[in-house]
């Protein structure tokens, strides 16, 4: 493709994406498709010669929009938003085009020295206070591995990287009951192994770890001659909201001498709110905390912001520096590659500027509390519907509930059956959980364009989808 080709295709994928985003709306949100219905549609082979760029948006239109779930879609209520924006979007244009490898310092210094200024203005932005540096990841299950192989080797004073883990009594890991999977992963990946993660129960109106559980789980396992090195708290579990009492737990890291990392992956961009910061009070206490602007401070996957106290328990962990890696002349620069596991790292920091500075924080407060708002009213309709039951109260902007019309016996079957048609409808996209036992249904709001009439839509559909369920 050459310049003049690479122009007009450029403003072609430019007026594409401003069409898409105006139209999806009238789009299914998830596609009704039995698997492998698209793959069924892509030749076996690639062409030998060059097709021309028409032939590829034609199959961009006809074969892979269709097979899509649409995430930026006005009415997905289901997991947790991963909203984007224009601003974003533009971005990310941008770091594919300049396309570094910003591994180094010095293989791209604007791209370090702008993720150190702009983690440092959203540290401002959630309340977080000085003392904490910021690093991006690619996902929060990447924060907290990086964070759960620093506090193992800080707990074995650098002998997991140095002996095996082997050499070592069993590290220990404590999350509660609500706590995200990649926790479970991170644990495995570490070698830490399932059977050292210890799951706290929880309890309370917020299903916050159990403190006292929590504590006496540590003394057990430290007479009995393993390591306790980390607590992870959950701050928006991503079942039903969860949140620990953070400056609780602390108080049982700091008794004990463990790493605290806080897992606030979603309910994390709430916290440029400061009516929300009462969920994370005790954060600041933290040795590091994940949020995920990729999920609602409309940035594009993937962007976890990862905060440290200490650095050097990162570094210590992660970094290697052979010959060819060495930077010549500019020694003491960050390179941020010593704070996470991949060498490579693409320029995220560009569409958090962007989005930042196109939105400014007033707006991005407005935005996220819309949210929580709207989330607010259609969990109120649910509650006052006689036929409906709100299962748990909205944490920020996500909250459960349950078809429950009186006599129906096995409520379970009836709601898995209500969100699959609902889904298979695709004018809404919601997911389940089991909750306490009950298999319930997550509602949560959190895309960018999404208003109160996408929300008014989504009860409407709802209701005309679970009276349908009687006709069979
Ligand atoms: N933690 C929580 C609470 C989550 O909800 C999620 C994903 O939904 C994660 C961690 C993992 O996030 P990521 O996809 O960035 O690894």
């Amino acid at each position: 493709m050459n310049r003049q080709d690479y122009r007009r295709e450029a403003h072609r994928a430019a007026d594409w994406s401003a069409d898409y985003l105006e139209t999806v709306e009238s789009l299914p949100v998830r596609p009704s498709l039995a698997p492998g219905a698209v793959a069924a549609r892509l030749p076996a082979a690639p062409p030998e010669e060059a097709e021309p760029m028409d032939a590829i948006f034609a199959d961009l239109d006809a074969v892979i929009v269709p097979g899509m779930t649409h995430w930026q879609h006005p009415r997905f209520f289901a997991y947790f938003p991963a909203n984007s924006s224009p601003p974003s979007v533009i971005a990310e244009t941008i770091t594919a085009t300049i396309a570094a490898q910003c591994m180094l310092w010095q293989t791209s210094p604007a791209a370090t020295e702008l993720e150190t200024r702009v983690l440092d203005w959203l540290r401002g932005m959630i309340g977080l206070p000085d003392g904490f540096h910021g690093v991006i990841q690619d996902s929060a299950s990447g924060a907290t591995l990086a964070a759960l192989l620093a506090a193992r080797e800080k707990a074995l004073s650098g002998g997991g990287n140095r002996d095996g883990l082997a050499a070592h009594a069993p590290v220990r890991v404590y999350a509660s009951a609500h706590a995200h999977s990649s926790i479970d992963k991170a644990v495995r990946i570490a070698g830490i192994g399932d059977a050292n993660l210890v799951r706290v129960p929880v309890a309370g109106p917020r299903f916050a770890m159990d403190t006292a559980a929590l504590e006496a789980a540590i003394l057990a396992d430290r007479a009995a001659g393993l390591v306790p090195a980390a607590i992870v708290a959950c701050l928006g579990g991503t079942s039903v909201g969860a949140c620990d009492d953070v400056a609780a737990v602390a108080d049982v890291a700091e008794r004990h001498g463990l790493y605290l990392h806080v897992d606030a992956a979603w309910a994390g961009s709430a916290m440029i709110c400061p009516e929300f910061r009462g969920f994370m009070a005790g954060a600041e206490r933290a040795d590091s905390l994940v949020l995920n602007p990729h999920k609602w401070l409309f940035t594009n996957f993937d962007l976890s912001a990862h905060y440290v106290k200490d650095p050097a328990a990162l570094t210590d962990a992660l970094s290697l520096k052979p010959d060819y890696l060495r930077t010549l002349g500019a020694d003491g620069q960050v390179d941020y590659s010593d704070w996470s596991v991949p060498l490579g790292r693409r320029f995220r920091a560009l569409k958090l500027w962007f989005v930042i500075r196109a939105y400014g924080v007033a707006r991005l407060r407005e935005m996220i509390r819309a949210h929580v708002r709207l989330a607010e009213e259609i969990a109120g309709w649910i509650a006052d519907a006689p036929d409906f039951e709100l299962v748990t109260p909205p944490m920020l902007s996500l909250f459960s509930f349950r078809y429950a019309p009186a006599g129906a016996s096995d409520l379970d079957a009836l709601n898995a059956r209500l969100i699959e048609r609902i889904n298979a409808d695709g004018r809404i996209y919601l997911t389940q959980t089991r909750h306490e036992g009950r298999f319930v249904i997550r509602f949560q709001v959190g895309q960018t364009t999404t208003e109160r009439r996408h929300v008014a839509e989504a009860w409407a559909v709802i209701r005309e989808i679970a009276h349908g369920l009687e006709a069979g």
